[in-house]
């Protein structure tokens, strides 16, 4: 027997970020509708309350996403800086996500290394709010190779945003994963994680490059985890690369608990909704 409720768990995706930051206009989406507004920009200023709000929801670990867009939705470098500093409080509980923009950089392979000598722990790359395909060194963007390079010769996970986006000015269009297929096969050794699954329009396209790829992961957040089995009927075969995020306080989110209980609660093997919890992100954040 598969005892489920002492697992440690990773919730790879969640947004607690220099709020204050955000461009006026992303302000007003960002705050639409989350009444707890007060809170979550309590958190953002103290790690402890989150750690105390991770202990409450029973979460053990979780991925502090973060990436550079000045002109889409205002985070400039600064960030990196801001993240280090705010995961510092736990560094094993608290992930630091970090991010070059390559259309702001012009030594991107240094800049990485700056930030991960830092103490980040993990990049993200977004390509609908940093207006960039994820396969863009093949064309425009050659710099944004070394991103990956560096990334994948220092064993650091990449999470690429795979979907749409409600987020002004965000170009959904480059939200296609297809577009990873080639970063997948020009950097082999790299862990990519595919946030989102595509939703949702590229769900398909998102569990193909997962069953083509052994180092392509499905990162679960921002699926109602009610709904995961109508998007990706075949997610039990594909468990040991499936990792679980929320997406955190996006909206439908109401809390990281919330999501894990309503996923605990599907038809899933013991051993899968284990691997998905807890042992795949074990293997990627170490
Ligand atoms: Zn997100």
């Amino acid at each position: 027997m598969t005892n489920l409720s002492n697992l440690s768990i990773t919730d790879a995706h969640i947004h607690i970020q220099p709020f204050h930051m955000m461009k006026p206009e992303v302000q007003r989406t960002f705050w639409h509708n989350k009444p707890d507004r007060v809170e979550l920009e309590g958190y953002a200023a103290d790690p402890r309350a989150l750690l105390r709000r991770m202990d409450a929801d029973r979460i053990d670990r979780v991925g502090l996403i973060n990436y550079v867009s000045p002109d889409l939705m205002g985070f400039t470098d600064e960030v990196n800086a801001w993240m280090v500093r705010y995961a510092s409080a736990d560094p094993a509980r608290l992930i630091a996500f970090g991010s070059v923009n390559p259309r702001f950089t012009v030594d991107v392979g240094a800049q990485v290394e700056r930030i991960l000598a830092s103490g980040v722990k993990a990049l993200k790359i977004h390509p609908p709010h940093q207006l960039f395909r994820a396969n863009a060194y093949q064309h425009d963007l050659p710099q944004l190779a070394e991103l990956y390079d560096r990334a994948q010769a220092a064993g650091v996970p990449v999470t690429i945003h795979t979907g749409t986006s409600v987020f002004p000015g965000a170009r959904s269009r480059l939200g296609d994963p297809m577009d990873v297929d080639d970063v997948a096969i020009d950097f082999p050794n790299l862990t990519i994680l595919l946030a989102h699954g595509g939703r949702p329009l590229w769900m398909e396209a998102a569990f193909f490059l997962v069953r083509r790829h052994s180092n392509v992961f499905l990162e679960l957040s921002g699926i109602p985890p009610g709904r995961l089995l109508e998007y990706f009927p075949r997610l039990g075969q594909i468990a040991a690369q499936a990792v679980w995020g929320t997406d955190w306080p996006s909206p439908g989110v109401r809390s990281m608990r919330a999501n894990v209980d309503q996923f605990l609660a599907l038809p899933l093997d013991a051993d899968v909704k284990r691997q998905i919890l807890h042992e795949s992100a074990a293997r990627i954040f170490r």
